[in-house]
Protein backbone atom coordinates (compact mmCIF):
# COMPACT_ATOMS: atom_id res chain seq x y z
CA UNK A 1 0.00 0.00 0.00
CA UNK A 2 1.43 3.83 -0.57
CA UNK A 3 -0.02 6.39 1.67
CA UNK A 4 1.01 9.78 0.74
CA UNK A 5 1.25 13.02 2.32
CA UNK A 6 0.01 15.08 -0.43
CA UNK A 7 -3.46 14.74 -1.43
CA UNK A 8 -4.16 17.49 -3.90
CA UNK A 9 -4.24 14.47 -6.92
CA UNK A 10 -7.05 13.14 -4.48
CA UNK A 11 -9.47 16.00 -4.02
CA UNK A 12 -11.42 15.37 -7.25
CA UNK A 13 -11.52 11.41 -7.10
CA UNK A 14 -14.54 8.87 -6.18
CA UNK A 15 -15.14 8.21 -2.82
CA UNK A 16 -13.47 5.10 -2.49
CA UNK A 17 -9.97 6.92 -1.43
CA UNK A 18 -11.66 8.78 0.97
CA UNK A 19 -13.69 11.46 2.26
CA UNK A 20 -15.06 13.96 1.00
CA UNK A 21 -14.68 14.62 -2.32
CA UNK A 22 -15.13 18.17 -4.22
CA UNK A 23 -16.96 18.39 -7.05
CA UNK A 24 -14.39 19.62 -10.06
CA UNK A 25 -16.86 20.64 -12.49
CA UNK A 26 -19.00 23.05 -10.05
CA UNK A 27 -15.74 24.85 -9.47
CA UNK A 28 -14.50 25.08 -13.14
CA UNK A 29 -18.17 26.29 -14.09
CA UNK A 30 -17.97 29.16 -11.76
CA UNK A 31 -14.49 30.08 -13.08
CA UNK A 32 -15.72 29.79 -16.66
CA UNK A 33 -18.74 32.75 -15.76
CA UNK A 34 -15.85 34.39 -13.84
CA UNK A 35 -13.19 34.21 -16.82
CA UNK A 36 -16.30 36.08 -18.53
CA UNK A 37 -16.95 38.44 -16.57
CA UNK A 38 -12.80 40.29 -16.83
CA UNK A 39 -13.07 40.89 -13.09
CA UNK A 40 -9.35 40.13 -12.38
CA UNK A 41 -8.22 42.22 -10.92
CA UNK A 42 -9.40 41.88 -6.76
CA UNK A 43 -12.87 42.68 -7.78
CA UNK A 44 -16.43 41.36 -6.34
CA UNK A 45 -15.01 37.34 -6.50
CA UNK A 46 -12.38 38.53 -4.04
CA UNK A 47 -14.70 40.76 -1.52
CA UNK A 48 -17.35 37.94 -1.61
CA UNK A 49 -14.33 35.66 -0.32
CA UNK A 50 -12.93 37.90 2.23
CA UNK A 51 -16.47 38.94 3.54
CA UNK A 52 -17.08 34.87 4.35
CA UNK A 53 -13.53 34.78 5.76
CA UNK A 54 -14.41 37.22 7.84
CA UNK A 55 -17.30 36.26 9.26
CA UNK A 56 -16.05 32.50 9.67
CA UNK A 57 -12.58 33.98 12.17
CA UNK A 58 -15.77 36.26 13.58
CA UNK A 59 -13.87 39.33 12.90
CA UNK A 60 -14.67 42.60 10.89
CA UNK A 61 -12.24 42.63 8.03
CA UNK A 62 -10.60 40.11 5.99
CA UNK A 63 -7.57 41.16 3.29
CA UNK A 64 -6.61 38.98 0.95
CA UNK A 65 -3.23 38.68 -0.22
CA UNK A 66 -0.91 36.48 -2.44
CA UNK A 67 0.35 34.26 0.24
CA UNK A 68 0.75 33.15 3.98
CA UNK A 69 4.21 34.87 4.00
CA UNK A 70 2.43 37.98 2.53
CA UNK A 71 0.21 38.19 5.14
CA UNK A 72 2.74 38.04 7.94
CA UNK A 73 4.94 40.66 6.24
CA UNK A 74 2.32 42.90 5.21
CA UNK A 75 0.76 43.22 8.66
CA UNK A 76 4.15 43.95 10.11
CA UNK A 77 4.74 46.83 7.68
CA UNK A 78 1.34 48.11 8.39
CA UNK A 79 2.39 47.99 11.79
CA UNK A 80 5.17 50.24 11.46
CA UNK A 81 7.46 47.40 12.17
CA UNK A 82 11.35 47.25 10.65
CA UNK A 83 14.96 48.05 11.04
CA UNK A 84 15.80 48.29 14.51
CA UNK A 85 12.73 46.29 16.04
CA UNK A 86 12.34 42.69 17.56
CA UNK A 87 9.28 40.18 17.01
CA UNK A 88 9.59 37.48 19.24
CA UNK A 89 8.27 34.63 18.08
CA UNK A 90 9.11 30.20 18.40
CA UNK A 91 12.01 28.62 17.48
CA UNK A 92 9.95 25.78 16.03
CA UNK A 93 8.28 26.86 12.98
CA UNK A 94 8.50 26.61 9.46
CA UNK A 95 10.69 29.32 8.08
CA UNK A 96 7.90 32.14 6.90
CA UNK A 97 7.38 33.06 10.09
CA UNK A 98 11.29 34.24 10.19
CA UNK A 99 11.43 35.10 6.93
CA UNK A 100 8.46 38.01 7.41
CA UNK A 101 9.91 39.46 10.39
CA UNK A 102 13.48 39.32 9.11
CA UNK A 103 12.74 41.01 5.54
CA UNK A 104 10.95 44.29 7.22
CA UNK A 105 14.30 45.00 8.38
CA UNK A 106 13.41 43.69 12.39
CA UNK A 107 14.92 41.36 14.07
CA UNK A 108 12.92 37.30 14.92
CA UNK A 109 14.03 37.06 18.79
CA UNK A 110 13.45 33.22 19.16
CA UNK A 111 12.35 31.17 22.30
CA UNK A 112 11.80 27.72 22.59
CA UNK A 113 9.07 25.43 22.51
CA UNK A 114 7.02 23.53 24.90
CA UNK A 115 6.16 19.98 24.67
CA UNK A 116 2.92 20.60 22.34
CA UNK A 117 4.74 22.41 19.46
CA UNK A 118 3.97 26.38 20.62
CA UNK A 119 6.36 28.54 22.09
CA UNK A 120 6.55 28.32 25.40
CA UNK A 121 5.09 31.50 27.38
CA UNK A 122 7.26 31.18 30.98
CA UNK A 123 10.42 32.09 28.35
CA UNK A 124 8.73 35.13 26.30
CA UNK A 125 8.96 37.55 29.19
CA UNK A 126 13.21 36.89 29.40
CA UNK A 127 13.28 37.60 25.73
CA UNK A 128 11.43 41.22 26.21
CA UNK A 129 13.58 43.99 25.51
CA UNK A 130 13.31 48.02 24.86
CA UNK A 131 12.96 46.53 21.04
CA UNK A 132 10.54 44.29 21.46
CA UNK A 133 7.67 45.26 19.28
CA UNK A 134 5.29 42.28 18.83
CA UNK A 135 4.79 38.64 19.59
CA UNK A 136 4.13 36.58 16.85
CA UNK A 137 2.71 33.18 17.88
CA UNK A 138 2.50 30.47 16.10
CA UNK A 139 -0.45 27.70 16.29
CA UNK A 140 2.10 25.12 14.76
CA UNK A 141 0.75 22.16 13.57
CA UNK A 142 -2.58 23.62 13.96
CA UNK A 143 -2.19 23.76 17.58
CA UNK A 144 -2.92 26.99 19.47
CA UNK A 145 -0.39 28.64 21.88
CA UNK A 146 -1.33 29.48 25.04
CA UNK A 147 -3.44 32.88 23.96
CA UNK A 148 -4.45 33.68 27.72
CA UNK A 149 -0.87 34.12 28.63
CA UNK A 150 0.17 35.87 25.62
CA UNK A 151 -2.75 38.29 25.71
CA UNK A 152 -1.47 39.06 29.21
CA UNK A 153 2.18 39.36 28.57
CA UNK A 154 1.62 41.76 25.64
CA UNK A 155 -1.15 44.09 27.41
CA UNK A 156 1.58 43.94 30.13
CA UNK A 157 4.10 44.94 28.25
CA UNK A 158 2.64 47.03 25.63
CA UNK A 159 3.02 44.81 22.30
CA UNK A 160 1.07 43.81 19.73
CA UNK A 161 0.43 40.37 18.58
CA UNK A 162 0.76 39.19 15.02
CA UNK A 163 -0.83 35.83 14.95
CA UNK A 164 0.86 33.62 12.80
CA UNK A 165 -2.43 31.34 11.67
CA UNK A 166 -1.35 30.03 8.52
CA UNK A 167 -1.86 26.43 9.39
CA UNK A 168 -5.00 26.51 11.30
CA UNK A 169 -8.05 27.76 10.04
CA UNK A 170 -10.91 26.31 11.71
CA UNK A 171 -8.72 26.28 14.77
CA UNK A 172 -9.49 27.72 18.07
CA UNK A 173 -8.65 28.15 21.89
CA UNK A 174 -11.50 28.63 24.11
CA UNK A 175 -13.93 28.59 21.22
CA UNK A 176 -12.57 31.71 19.94
CA UNK A 177 -10.89 31.61 16.00
CA UNK A 178 -7.00 31.34 15.63
CA UNK A 179 -6.40 34.56 13.92
CA UNK A 180 -8.88 36.86 15.79
CA UNK A 181 -6.64 37.45 19.32
CA UNK A 182 -4.25 39.83 18.02
CA UNK A 183 -4.08 42.85 16.32
CA UNK A 184 -3.76 41.21 13.10
CA UNK A 185 -3.59 36.95 12.41
CA UNK A 186 -2.19 36.12 8.61
CA UNK A 187 -3.70 32.50 7.09
CA UNK A 188 -2.30 30.37 4.34
CA UNK A 189 -4.04 29.30 0.92
CA UNK A 190 -0.73 27.16 0.20
CA UNK A 191 -2.32 24.25 -1.72
CA UNK A 192 -0.94 21.62 1.34
CA UNK A 193 -2.51 24.13 3.87
CA UNK A 194 -6.06 22.47 5.36
CA UNK A 195 -7.70 25.32 3.20
CA UNK A 196 -6.08 24.82 0.16
CA UNK A 197 -6.65 26.73 -3.48
CA UNK A 198 -4.95 26.09 -6.43
CA UNK A 199 -1.49 27.72 -6.23
CA UNK A 200 -0.72 30.35 -3.44
CA UNK A 201 -2.46 32.60 -1.81
CA UNK A 202 -3.31 34.42 1.80
CA UNK A 203 -5.37 36.77 4.27
CA UNK A 204 -5.27 39.19 6.95
CA UNK A 205 -7.40 38.96 9.54
CA UNK A 206 -8.10 42.08 11.91
CA UNK A 207 -11.03 44.53 13.72
CA UNK A 208 -9.25 47.06 13.38
CA UNK A 209 -10.77 49.88 10.96
CA UNK A 210 -7.18 51.90 10.14
CA UNK A 211 -5.35 49.05 9.91
CA UNK A 212 -7.68 47.57 7.34
CA UNK A 213 -7.21 50.43 5.15
CA UNK A 214 -3.72 51.09 5.33
CA UNK A 215 -3.33 46.79 4.81
CA UNK A 216 -5.30 47.23 1.44
CA UNK A 217 -3.52 50.15 0.17
CA UNK A 218 -0.10 48.56 0.93
CA UNK A 219 -1.30 45.29 -0.69
CA UNK A 220 -1.74 47.45 -3.53
CA UNK A 221 0.97 49.74 -4.88
CA UNK A 222 0.18 51.99 -1.87
CA UNK A 223 -3.17 53.08 -3.56
CA UNK A 224 -5.89 54.97 -1.72
CA UNK A 225 -7.78 55.67 -5.09
CA UNK A 226 -7.05 55.37 -8.58
CA UNK A 227 -5.06 58.33 -8.83
CA UNK A 228 -3.67 58.93 -5.50
CA UNK A 229 -0.60 56.73 -3.74
CA UNK A 230 -0.62 57.22 -0.14
CA UNK A 231 2.63 54.97 0.84
CA UNK A 232 5.04 52.83 -1.46
CA UNK A 233 2.94 49.68 -1.47
CA UNK A 234 3.32 46.36 -2.64
CA UNK A 235 1.92 43.83 -5.43
CA UNK A 236 0.08 41.22 -3.09
CA UNK A 237 -3.39 40.79 -4.18
CA UNK A 238 -4.80 37.71 -3.90
CA UNK A 239 -5.29 36.26 -7.02
CA UNK A 240 -9.13 36.36 -8.42
CA UNK A 241 -9.42 33.03 -9.42
CA UNK A 242 -7.81 31.51 -6.42
CA UNK A 243 -10.71 33.11 -4.36
CA UNK A 244 -13.06 31.50 -6.82
CA UNK A 245 -11.78 28.39 -5.96
CA UNK A 246 -11.82 29.38 -2.15
CA UNK A 247 -15.48 30.38 -2.13
CA UNK A 248 -16.21 26.84 -3.46
CA UNK A 249 -13.78 25.38 -0.67
CA UNK A 250 -14.55 27.38 2.43
CA UNK A 251 -18.17 25.48 2.53
CA UNK A 252 -16.25 22.71 2.99
CA UNK A 253 -13.41 23.14 5.56
CA UNK A 254 -15.16 22.32 8.51
CA UNK A 255 -15.76 18.35 7.02
CA UNK A 256 -12.19 18.31 6.40
CA UNK A 257 -11.03 19.53 9.31
CA UNK A 258 -13.47 17.05 11.06
CA UNK A 259 -12.19 14.55 9.38
CA UNK A 260 -8.38 15.13 10.07
CA UNK A 261 -8.95 15.13 13.77
CA UNK A 262 -10.88 12.26 13.09
CA UNK A 263 -7.78 10.53 12.14
CA UNK A 264 -5.43 12.32 14.98
CA UNK A 265 -7.88 10.84 17.51
CA UNK A 266 -7.37 7.06 15.86
CA UNK A 267 -3.13 7.76 15.46
CA UNK A 268 -3.68 9.16 19.43
CA UNK A 269 -5.52 6.03 20.60
CA UNK A 270 -3.08 3.40 18.99
CA UNK A 271 0.14 5.43 20.11
CA UNK A 272 -0.94 6.39 23.63
CA UNK A 273 -0.08 3.20 25.06
CA UNK A 274 3.29 2.55 23.44
CA UNK A 275 6.23 4.16 25.29
CA UNK A 276 8.35 4.60 22.49
CA UNK A 277 5.87 7.43 21.11
CA UNK A 278 5.09 10.61 22.86
CA UNK A 279 1.86 12.43 21.72
CA UNK A 280 1.39 15.84 23.21
CA UNK A 281 -0.95 16.53 25.70
CA UNK A 282 -4.34 17.48 23.85
CA UNK A 283 -6.63 20.11 25.51
CA UNK A 284 -10.35 20.48 25.68
CA UNK A 285 -10.30 24.38 24.98
CA UNK A 286 -8.36 23.51 21.86
CA UNK A 287 -9.50 23.01 18.62
CA UNK A 288 -6.59 21.21 17.09
CA UNK A 289 -6.77 21.14 13.16
CA UNK A 290 -3.87 18.78 12.42
CA UNK A 291 -2.41 20.93 10.00
CA UNK A 292 0.65 17.82 10.99
CA UNK A 293 0.03 14.90 12.98
CA UNK A 294 3.70 15.67 14.91
CA UNK A 295 4.70 13.32 17.44
CA UNK A 296 8.16 12.72 19.25
CA UNK A 297 9.87 9.03 19.02
CA UNK A 298 12.53 6.95 19.98
CA UNK A 299 14.75 5.74 17.00
CA UNK A 300 13.28 8.40 14.65
CA UNK A 301 15.51 7.98 11.91
CA UNK A 302 15.22 4.18 11.60
CA UNK A 303 11.61 4.76 11.69
CA UNK A 304 11.46 7.42 9.04
CA UNK A 305 12.80 4.21 7.07
CA UNK A 306 11.03 2.05 7.88
CA UNK A 307 7.65 3.69 6.82
CA UNK A 308 8.87 5.34 3.78
CA UNK A 309 10.31 2.30 2.67
CA UNK A 310 6.92 0.41 3.06
CA UNK A 311 4.86 3.01 1.27
CA UNK A 312 3.75 5.43 4.09
CA UNK A 313 5.05 9.19 3.37
CA UNK A 314 6.17 10.23 6.62
CA UNK A 315 8.40 13.36 6.48
CA UNK A 316 10.08 15.49 9.55
CA UNK A 317 9.48 19.29 9.65
CA UNK A 318 11.96 19.81 10.37
CA UNK A 319 14.96 18.73 11.12
CA UNK A 320 17.69 21.64 11.67
CA UNK A 321 16.30 24.37 14.20
CA UNK A 322 15.46 27.63 12.63
CA UNK A 323 18.13 29.89 14.71
CA UNK A 324 21.11 27.45 13.85
CA UNK A 325 19.96 27.41 9.69
CA UNK A 326 22.64 29.76 7.83
CA UNK A 327 19.71 32.78 7.45
CA UNK A 328 20.23 33.03 11.23
CA UNK A 329 24.09 33.60 11.56
CA UNK A 330 23.89 37.06 12.39
CA UNK A 331 21.45 36.40 15.36
CA UNK A 332 24.13 35.06 17.45
CA UNK A 333 22.64 31.61 18.39
CA UNK A 334 24.07 29.01 19.47
CA UNK A 335 23.59 25.07 19.97
CA UNK A 336 22.03 24.81 23.56
CA UNK A 337 19.89 28.01 23.42
CA UNK A 338 17.22 25.61 22.78
CA UNK A 339 16.93 22.30 24.03
CA UNK A 340 13.45 21.56 23.48
CA UNK A 341 13.56 22.68 19.76
CA UNK A 342 16.80 20.51 19.53
CA UNK A 343 15.71 17.36 21.10
CA UNK A 344 12.26 17.81 18.16
CA UNK A 345 14.29 18.54 15.22
CA UNK A 346 15.54 14.72 16.22
CA UNK A 347 12.88 12.88 17.58
CA UNK A 348 9.67 14.37 15.66
CA UNK A 349 7.78 12.44 13.04
CA UNK A 350 4.91 13.23 10.71
CA UNK A 351 2.41 11.04 9.38
CA UNK A 352 -0.10 11.82 7.14
CA UNK A 353 -3.54 12.42 8.34
CA UNK A 354 -5.32 14.37 4.96
CA UNK A 355 -8.90 14.17 5.04
CA UNK A 356 -8.54 12.40 1.37
CA UNK A 357 -7.10 8.96 3.24
CA UNK A 358 -9.36 5.83 3.20
CA UNK A 359 -9.59 4.24 6.52
CA UNK A 360 -7.25 1.44 5.31
CA UNK A 361 -4.85 3.89 4.67
CA UNK A 362 -5.17 4.83 8.02
CA UNK A 363 -5.26 1.59 9.62
CA UNK A 364 -1.90 0.79 7.22
CA UNK A 365 -0.14 3.60 9.08
CA UNK A 366 -0.56 2.91 12.13
CA UNK A 367 -0.11 -0.46 11.76
CA UNK A 368 3.23 0.20 9.65
CA UNK A 369 4.73 2.36 13.32
CA UNK A 370 3.33 -0.65 15.77
CA UNK A 371 5.19 -3.17 13.48
CA UNK A 372 8.12 -1.14 13.52
CA UNK A 373 8.96 -1.08 17.36
CA UNK A 374 7.06 -4.59 17.28
CA UNK A 375 10.00 -5.75 15.10
CA UNK A 376 12.70 -3.35 16.79
CA UNK A 377 12.21 -3.54 20.71
CA UNK A 378 14.46 -0.38 21.85
C1 LIG B 1 2.87 27.75 5.32
C2 LIG B 1 3.26 28.61 6.45
C3 LIG B 1 3.56 29.95 6.27
C4 LIG B 1 3.65 30.60 4.93
O1 LIG B 1 2.55 30.48 4.09
P1 LIG B 1 2.75 30.60 2.51
O2 LIG B 1 1.36 30.76 1.99
O3 LIG B 1 3.41 29.35 2.05
O4 LIG B 1 3.59 31.80 2.24
C5 LIG B 1 3.87 30.71 7.41
N1 LIG B 1 3.89 30.16 8.63
C6 LIG B 1 3.61 28.85 8.83
C7 LIG B 1 3.64 28.31 10.23
C8 LIG B 1 3.32 28.04 7.76
O5 LIG B 1 3.10 26.72 7.96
Amino acid sequence: MRVPFSYLDRQFRAADVGEPKQNLDVILDDIKEFVQSGDFTLGKKGEEFEAKFASLVGVKHAIGVNSGTDALFLSLKALGIGAGDEVITCAETFIATADAIAITGANPVFVDVNDEFTIDVDQIEAAITDRTRAIMPVWFTGNAPDMDRILSIAEKHKLLIVEDSCTAINGTYKNRHSGSFGIVGAFSFHPLKNLNVWSDGGMITTNEDQLNERLRMLRNYGLKSRDEVEVFGYNSRLDTIQAVVALRLIDDVKLYTDRRIKIAETYDKAFAPMPQIEVPERHSHVRHVFHLYMVRVTERDKLLHYCIERGVEAKVHYPIPLPYQKCSQHLGYIPGNFPKTERDCRTIITLPAHPYLSDDEVNYTMETVLSFYKENPY
